[in-house]
């Protein structure tokens, strides 16, 4: 806390993994003597910088961008951009930190990092939003590059802002390269990789179910959110035979009781994504829902939740009305958005509960895939990645279950994404030496 007064996420966060990795390296001296945990908990560099912009009516605006790079023991860094008013520096280390272990959970060769900037991306038009990426990039560009730091999108950057940003990265260096993924598939991008966090948190929790024998069909799910994840993961949801019944905005959550179709999820994506609306206005279109206001959507009975918006959008308190509602699985398909008393509710009630790090590195992982395919020259089809997706959320449950099984038939994934994800970056960084 000296060390870093006011961070606050990234104290949660450090302080989350340190309960688990403490135990595992109890009596294992080399991880003590070198130091490991402190190191990593320490990011490699933190770049801050103005992002100097011109709005529509010629006003100049200022931001603050930054990148941290927590460490690259295994891999060039890698982890999203994020534009929001509520991005600072606390956050971008947490996510950041999170990332290292989530990208060594996937198995690839990727070391963590974040990005972003106290942007607000919400009313804003598309020229302006072009300027601020250029802008952002204009500075980023110097530090990052297909073997040092490749960035992608997260909250408020999404395909269109990868290509304003990727389009200023090649202006300036004239290389067309892999710097960034989630690229627009005719430049460079990967097939399945909008797809690929929300369904595979959804695999996540399907993997979690096979190991209690047990499947997602019949089951009904609260969502949160309607971005990029929450919309993929009610998609497979219902691919798999699940009844989704909420998503949410910033305004609130909608409750459709008959179950998000299809051709509902695809009303809501085209919504929120192209005409860049309100989940309030879905109760309009739709016969039957309901809209709560300023609302968040843990209320409503479920069998499984996939909290898929936001950090800390989940509660202790929230936590015990899924609890009492008789909630079976959780399946995190953001970035830490159960706070730290949710959790601890989730595992005395020993609910399966799947962590953002393990459950939501489909994307990353199809990230990595791109990066591969990139260097390469070529692309894979949409069924071979899929297939590969698969795999990989099945090798990331499986570890796991490795580090994380309490002997009597309770999983505490929590502790195997932690252990496991610390273990291959730790002996890298032994193996380096004091560096
Ligand atoms: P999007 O920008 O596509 O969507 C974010 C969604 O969350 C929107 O519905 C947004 O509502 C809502 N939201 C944002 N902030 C808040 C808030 N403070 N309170 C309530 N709702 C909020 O982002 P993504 O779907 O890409 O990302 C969602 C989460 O998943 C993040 O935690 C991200 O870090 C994580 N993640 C994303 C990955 C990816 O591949 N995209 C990979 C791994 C993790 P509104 O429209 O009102 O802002």
């Amino acid at each position: 806390k000296k060390r870093n007064p006011g961070q606050t996420e990234f104290i949660q966060a450090v302080q989350e993994v340190a309960q688990d990795i403490f135990g595992f390296i109890e009596d294992k001296e080399e991880y003590h003597a070198a130091q490991i945990l402190r190191r990593m908990a320490e990011p490699d560099r933190v770049v801050s910088f103005r992002v100097c912009w011109e709005d529509d009516n010629h006003n100049i605006r200022v931001q603050r961008g930054w990148r941290v790079q927590n460490n690259n023991a295994i891999g060039p860094y890698k982890g999203g951009i994020r534009f929001h008013p509520s991005v600072t520096e606390s956050v971008l280390k947490f996510l950041a930190f999170e990332q290292t272990f989530k990208n060594s959970l996937t198995g690839l060769p990727m070391g963590g990092g974040k990005g972003g900037a106290n942007f607000n991306p919400k009313g804003k038009s598309d020229a302006e939003v072009m300027r601020f990426c250029q802008s952002f990039m204009t500075e980023l560009y110097r530090h990052i590059g297909p073997d040092t730091d490749v960035p992608a999108g997260d909250i408020g950057v999404g395909a269109r802002e990868i290509g304003y940003m990727f389009g200023q990265y090649k202006r300036i260096t004239n290389r067309w390269e892999g710097v960034l993924t989630g690229k627009g598939r005719e430049y460079g991008g990967s097939e399945m990789r909008p797809e690929a966090t929300g369904y595979g948190a959804v695999y996540f929790m399907e993997n979690m179910l096979k190991h209690k024998n047990d499947a997602i069909e019949g089951k009904t799910a609260v969502i949160s959110g309607s971005g990029n994840v929450a919309t993929h993961a009610a998609e497979q949801i219902t691919k798999q035979g699940g009844k989704v019944l909420t998503l949410s905005d910033s305004g609130g959550f909608v409750h459709d009781p008959d179950g998000f179709t299809q051709e509902k999820i695809d009303w809501v994506k085209e919504h929120k994504t192209h005409r860049r609306g309100r989940m309030s206005e879905y109760v309009d279109e739709f016969k039957g829902a309901t809209f709560h206001e300023g609302q968040r959507p843990w209320s409503v009975a479920c069998d499984l939740a996939l909290p898929c918006a936001t950090q800390n959008e989940l509660n202790e308190e929230e936590a015990k009305a899924l609890v009492s509602n008789g909630v079976m699985a959780v399946s995190e398909g953001a970035n830490m958005p159960t706070t730290l008393d949710g959790v601890h509710i989730f595992h005395d009630a020993k609910i399966m509960y799947g962590p953002g790090k393990a459950a939501n590195a489909g994307g990353v992982a199809v990230s990595g895939l791109e990066m591969s395919q990139n260097a390469e020259r070529i692309s894979w089809n949409h069924e071979r990645l899929g297939q590969m997706l698969t795999e990989l959320m099945e090798g990331i449950h499986d570890q796991c279950v490795e580090y994380g099984d309490q002997g009597d038939g309770y999983v505490d994934y929590v502790k195997g994404a932690n252990i496991a994800g610390f273990k291959k970056v730790a002996d890298a960084m032994l193996a380096y030496g004091v560096v």
